[in-house]
């Protein structure tokens, strides 16, 4: 694994663990040329679980794409990029053990807006409002106030 600092070929591992889904190990290396550190994650390859697109096409499973969605949604929000991290894997695992090799779009949108909402609010009405592709302005406000009203 080369050193993302200075390309170095010579880098080890530091600190090696399982992650909290069993699904993944978490590696810390350290480059014995400039000394940084950095992270790997080594994962199963979801290959054979396909996403069903609205319009039908399918997918594969992109478990990088959702994370930079979930990111530009929590973007300036106090949201980690671990807690966003966790939160996929948790999601990937449950398709998982469901054992279906398809999955539709929809389902994963619905999954992550309600888990967002667990996590951060602001963050939620912003994925919502993208994902769900307001007709209009009112319907994205419905459920600005819909939140509101829930809080007090
Ligand atoms: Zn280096």
């Amino acid at each position: 694994m080369k050193c993302p600092f200075c390309k170095s070929d010579d880098t080890r591992v530091v600190d090696s663990r399982e992650g909290k889904d069993g699904f993944s190990v978490r590696r810390r290396r350290e480059c014995n040329d400039c000394q940084e550190r950095f992270t790997t994650y080594e994962r199963i390859h979801h290959a054979e679980v396909m996403v069903v697109k609205k319009d039908g096409r399918r997918e594969e499973f992109d478990r990088n794409k959702i994370i930079a969605g979930i990111r530009k949604a929590c973007e300036k929000r106090p949201v980690s990029t671990e807690v966003i991290e966790d939160f996929v894997s948790s999601l990937e695992k449950e398709f998982l053990e469901r054992g279906e090799r398809e999955i539709s779009s929809e389902d994963i949108g619905k999954k992550l807006i309600e888990k967002l909402y667990e996590i951060d609010q602001v963050a939620y009405v912003r994925f919502a409002s993208v994902y769900r592709s307001f007709k209009d302005v009112n319907e994205f406000l419905d459920e600005v106030t819909g939140l509101l009203k829930e809080k007090k």
